[in-house]
């Protein structure tokens, strides 16, 4: 009988998947990291037994928190990741040929090593790009003291749980407000509602508290149990979120580059939300 791992993120539910090849194994000075290799989702990246990414499902994540904001945007320049160990958003995110630098700020010098060399086919060559300035840090501490202004902030950060709970909280958004530039949009990785419908108010709240514009978008990654996840919108700028079909098509016609998830129907359509997940956001 093959072994098989089970993710128990929550008390109640859990979901587990066959273990074809145990690739890497280990604990790091944060998190213990897995690596493995399932018949049906590829290779499988897991820290602290909860499935951070996998081979075959990555790219609906990776595209949803890149592309969208950075065409929403339409002059971003300079990316920050908070997280993002595998290197799948580095990747996405340097796709674009009008991103100049995109900053990631990943805690676990661990994560990076391993999945340099276990899951390549996320970063795809984005840990050699000139552009990429990797840094090993806190992403609550970086961001509470870079000076430089970013127009896109991603955080590709593990639930509030053990070192990810920092980016969940007022401090942390308000340092990110500052240092995003006028036009800026801020957007996070927020869970499942229909699991984690808590951690959405808890960011949604503290968005309306800080930015002119906020709410979240949503997409179904297979591997991340009970159905859409929820991502942040956060910005000062209102005139990013409502755009047309056409208006994202014009800008994402100029993109060389094909995707397999994100496109302008899907970019419009995400914003369309589900009465239980609006049910999350605060009055
Ligand atoms: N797609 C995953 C999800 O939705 O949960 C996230 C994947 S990515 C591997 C998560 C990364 O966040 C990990 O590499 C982890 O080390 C990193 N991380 C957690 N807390 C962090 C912090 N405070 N600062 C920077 N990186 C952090």
């Amino acid at each position: 009988m093959k072994n098989w791992i089970i993710e128990q993120l929550y008390p109640e539910y859990g979901q587990s998947m066959r273990v074809d090849e145990m690739l890497y194994e280990g604990t790091g000075d944060l998190q213990s990291l897995k690596v493995f290799h399932n018949e049906r989702f590829g290779r499988v990246l897991t820290l602290d037994n909860i499935v951070q990414t996998t081979q075959a499902d990555n790219f609906i994540y990776h595209e949803m928190l890149t592309h969208l904001p950075i065409i929403a945007h339409g002059n971003a320049k300079n990316v920050l990741i908070i997280g993002g160990g595998d290197g799948g958003m580095a990747y996405e995110a340097l796709r674009h040929q009008s991103i100049e630098k995109v900053t990631m700020v990943e805690i676990d010098s661990a994560v990076v090593e391993f999945s340099k060399q276990h899951l390549p086919m996320l970063s795809n060559g984005a840990f050699d790009d000139p552009r990429l300035n990797l840094i090993i840090n806190d992403g609550a501490l970086f961001m509470k003291e870079t000076k430089d202004k970013y127009d896109v902030i991603i955080v590709d950060s593990t639930d509030p749980i053990g070192p990810g709970e920092v980016l969940f909280t007022h401090e942390f958004y308000s340092d990110a407000k500052k240092a995003l530039t006028e036009e800026g949009i801020l957007v996070t990785q927020n869970g499942v509602p229909f699991m984690q419908g808590d951690e959405l108010t808890t960011s949604l709240t503290h968005f309306k508290s800080l930015f002119k514009d906020w709410s979240a978008y949503i997409a179904t990654i297979p591997t991340y149990a009970g159905g859409p996840m929820a991502f942040g919108w956060a910005t000062d700028s209102e005139k990013h979120r409502f755009k047309t079909v056409e208006e994202i098509a014009a800008r994402f016609s100029e993109e060389d580059f094909e995707t397999h998830y994100y496109n302008p129907e899907v970019h419009v359509a995400a914003f369309a939300l589900p009465q239980y997940i609006k049910k999350l956001f605060p009055v």
